[in-house]
């Protein structure tokens, strides 16, 4: 198991501090988050607020870590830009070296 399924795996085993898989789901659910990694790609995305407006860049270990979900750094407002895993960088790949 990745570290990064682990995570997953256990944030959703222990959600609301109440045990919801048993081992063997716990496996099979590791196998799958592993799985769906393992295939995924993160897209780099330029990304703005749909509530404010501000631009939104993932940062430290943002930019590096698979998510969905993006929380607005200005006013909080948290949104899925699509549907696989997305980064907010300041410039596109081979647009401009960062
Ligand atoms: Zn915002």
């Amino acid at each position: 198991m990745s570290k990064l399924a682990e995570s997953i795996v256990s944030t959703v085993m222990l959600k609301c501090g109440v045990r919801v898989l048993n081992g063997e789901e716990v496996s099979e659910y590791a196998e799958l988050v592993d799985a769906e990694l393992a295939k995924g790609l993160v897209i780099p995305m330029l990304l703005w607020c749909p509530e404010c407006g501000a631009r939104h860049v993932d940062e430290g270990e943002f930019a590096t870590k698979k998510h969905h979900t993006h929380a607005c750094q200005s006013c909080g407002h948290c949104w899925r830009p699509a549907i696989v895993a997305t980064c907010g960088v300041r410039f596109l790949p081979g647009f401009k070296n960062d």
